[in-house]
């Protein structure tokens, strides 16, 4: 959108993509105060703030240890090193996705095995996976793990992908970036995998001014590697490095932000499931609305109808004023960058067609029901 002068409330019937502006004055002024705060004891680097946010963050998720860092890509990142994922290992991850699940596992020499995700869900095929162990072996590769993507919000089906990992003896680590707050058969995101990384980039469901993540587990020793290596690797003190790691903190001024933001933000899913209910409502009879598991709630990062002519409708959309992505435009397994690694099939035809048909439609806490029936009328209008 436009970098126009804007009100700092959105009229009863504007579309705003997100709307922090609203966040924030109905925080009334702590998030300012609690960022003053860290200017006045000036510890910005692993400052209070980010303890006391991780003891937040683990109580939120269930899981027993939070260990934040800088960015859900480096959550991802710090688990692959933990786990000492390299050369030779192969790791399954569906196509259809944000780039940032696949790239960090060439990242550390490894190599991404792109798998199929189910049409309904967008989320990843767990049959896929271990078709997946079969196209790694005849690279002369072992498939290690899996990555699966809690997409849009949704968990991934953590049952049958964590079967299908037993019977092959992979670990499994959610990317649960756009799913904090979510929850499977009343088991919260950050404890339905033996792993978990998320993201506070702003526009995710719990997001920060600026980049910030955290690995979520059970696993105290693994913790304790995160810990090392998101600085330099180091040891009991500040410069004995024990193992190669990154600058890979999170900040302390972000922590504070968060732990504001964290305090509405039971709330705040609530607000994001009445927006969804109310889409899905007013559009289930004329577009592909996204299903939702029996025993699951999403987090609805996004909400992500599916329907054939999506370049008009959402230039249909544009022309009122409201905005709308595509989340994702090309899978992964057809990018320059990623063309080359193998993939279960010659064809991932699910992420192929998803990424041809998807359209998100603004969804956010704030968004007044008055103006989403703009956007339902809308889509309405141009799908007929
Ligand atoms: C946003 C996102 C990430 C990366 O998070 P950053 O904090 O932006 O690094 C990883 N995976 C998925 C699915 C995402 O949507």
């Amino acid at each position: 959108m436009a970098d126009t002068v804007r009100p700092i409330r959105a009229g009863p019937r504007e579309v705003r993509w997100v709307d922090l502006q609203a966040q924030r004055h109905r925080l009334g002024g702590r998030i300012e105060a609690a960022i003053a705060d860290v200017l006045d004891h000036g510890q910005f680097i692993l400052g209070p703030e980010v303890g006391t946010l991780e003891d937040r963050l683990a109580r939120f998720s269930g899981a027993r240890h939070a260990v934040s860092c800088a960015s859900g890509t480096d959550a991802l990142l710090l688990a692959l090193l933990a786990w000492g994922v390299g050369p030779g290992d192969a790791v399954a991850v569906p196509s259809f996705t944000f780039v940032a699940s696949a790239e960090v596992v060439p990242l550390v020499g490894a190599t991404p095995v792109f798998v199929e995700v189910q049409p309904d869900t967008f989320n990843i095929d767990p049959g896929s996976v271990a078709d997946a162990v079969e196209v790694a072996r005849h690279q002369g590769l072992r498939l290690v793990g899996v990555i699966a993507v809690d997409l849009f919000g949704q968990p991934a089906d953590y049952a049958a992908v964590g079967q299908v990992a037993a019977d092959h003896g992979l670990w499994v680590l959610g990317d649960a970036a756009q799913s904090f707050g979510a929850s499977l058969h009343g088991v919260p995101v950050g404890t339905l995998a033996p792993v978990t990384a998320t993201s506070f980039f702003p526009a995710k469901p719990l997001g920060a001014y600026g980049d910030g993540g955290a690995v979520l587990t059970d696993d105290a020793d693994l913790a304790e590697r995160l810990r090392s290596l998101r600085e330099h690797g180091r040891g009991s003190t500040k410069y004995e490095h024990v193992q190669v790691g990154v600058n890979g903190r999170l900040d302390t001024l972000q922590a504070a932000v968060l732990l504001e933001k964290l305090s509405i933000f039971d709330d705040e899913l609530l607000a994001r499931q009445a927006v969804a209910e109310r889409y899905g409502a007013g559009l289930a009879d004329v577009v592909g609305v996204p299903a939702v598991m029996d025993g699951a709630t999403s987090a609805w990062a996004q909400y992500t109808v599916v329907l054939d002519d999506r370049d008009r409708v959402a230039a249909a959309l544009g022309r009122r004023g409201i905005p709308t992505a595509v989340y994702y435009p090309r899978p992964l397994h057809r990018q320059a960058a990623f063309c080359s690694f193998p993939r279960t099939a010659a064809e991932l035809a699910v992420s192929d067609r998803l990424s041809r048909e998807v359209l998100s439609l603004p969804i956010h806490p704030y968004l007044e029901p008055a103006a989403q029936d703009r956007v339902i009328q809308a889509v309405r209008d141009g799908v007929s």
